[in-house]
């Protein structure tokens, strides 16, 4: 089968107000977002004894928490009656809701020990780092402390010299207008900047209760190096987050790891392997059933991106990583993600022995193997 064109695809599909049983006890609630590609994230509702425990709770914002209301109406509930906040992975659209949650509703919040939380609005470290105001100027990228320390702190704001992601790439840095408007606390939270505390985090084959049954935490690094899955083993359901999704691949970050597409082929792999899931639970699309036949396409594709560029280097023979982009992206993504995600496929190639690199003042430039 084809792939579906931009405009069919199911992940970009606005948020529908309905909220479905999609497995015992496990309701599909469908909260607004507006980016890029996506116009909805699944809140999946777990119901118990207790309450609610809510999987990805949405954006930051008043429309997304106003929709989960609306939903949890639904079901006979209000926001009070979520004990827990499951988060899948540290981006906002999946972590927004959970801060409040935790303030409204005294939810646990759980999420995979590596969780990031450089941006936490209750670490303590954090709260003293911006105490003693020390820009640390690192070399190589993006310094989240150092952000944080300009974003939150009401002193002088740098001229910021020169900001390189690891390949040498500009980061797109906001500008001292934007910072100083940012500084409010409500805007950071809006936009994501500010992180939940995980009050539980959980490790890779950890079992946990939600729904009146065990599941079991899967983690699946990729997207994300703190994204996991939780699978029900015994009613056949797997909460696969942008791990797996329906038809779209999800963003491979190429700065949590060495080799992020190993590590995304391997998570890949780990979830195709398991045996007996009917229902695949993707935090964006719909639900669907064939785990196996998905995880294979998504890992196709990339073998297919990999291919595309050993090809672009025979066009443009030795290059950086944004000429590589420019070639493997569409104009209108070109930038920082899809930089990010080049990388992540040259360096699989170096590190598989089918590409050099060396750096050239800030950039580093590849010659990949025909
Ligand atoms: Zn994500
Ligand atoms: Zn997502």
């Amino acid at each position: 089968m084809a792939d579906p064109t931009p405009a069919e695809r199911q992940e970009k599909q606005p948020a529908s107000d309905e909220v479905t049983e999609v497995a015992p006890g496990v309701y599909r609630a469908q909260l607004p977002i507006a980016l890029p590609g996506l116009g909805h994230v699944n809140c999946y509702l777990l119901e118990d004894e207790r309450g609610f425990t809510a999987v990805d709770p949405g954006m930051p914002d008043p429309d997304s928490f106003a929709a989960l209301s609306h939903r949890l109406a639904q079901l006979g509930a209000t926001p009070e009656r979520i004990h827990t906040v499951l988060v899948t992975h540290s981006h906002p659209d999946h972590f927004g809701g959970a801060g409040r949650l935790r303030i409204l509703a005294g939810a646990d919040v759980v999420a995979h020990e590596r969780f990031r939380s450089i941006f936490d609005d209750t670490d303590d470290d954090l709260v003293q780092l911006l105490d003693e105001r020390a820009p640390k100027v690192d070399e190589e990228g993006f310094d989240p402390v150092e952000f944080a320390g300009y974003l939150l702190g009401d002193g002088d704001i740098p001229d910021i010299p020169g900001r390189v992601t690891p390949w040498g790439g500009a980061i797109p840095f906001p500008g001292r207008e934007e910072i100083l408007f940012m500084r409010s606390w409500d805007e950071l939270t809006k936009r994501g900047f500010l992180t939940p505390q995980p009050s539980r985090r959980v490790a890779n084959s950890e079992v946990i209760r939600l729904a009146r049954r065990e599941w079991v935490v899967i983690h699946t690094p990729g997207h994300t190096g703190d994204h996991i899955c939780l699978l029900d083993p015994a009613g056949g359901t797997l909460l696969s987050g942008d791990h797996v999704l329906p038809t779209i691949t999800p963003h491979i970050s190429g700065l949590h790891a060495n080799d992020t597409l190993a590590e995304f082929f391997d998570a890949l792999d780990t979830v195709a392997a398991i045996e007996g899931v009917t229902t695949v639970l993707p935090a964006h699309g719909h639900p669907f059933s064939d785990l196996q036949g998905r995880a294979a396409a998504i890992r196709q594709h990339h073998e297919e991106r990999l291919e595309l560029l050993v090809s672009i280097a025979t066009q443009i023979g030795e290059a950086d990583v944004e000429a590589f982009s420019h070639h493997l992206f569409q104009p209108r993504s070109w930038g920082a993600m899809a930089e990010s995600e080049t990388y992540a496929h040259l360096e699989h190639l170096r590190l598989n022995g089918r590409a050099r690199r060396h750096r050239d003042g800030m950039k580093l430039r590849y010659v990949v193997d025909a």
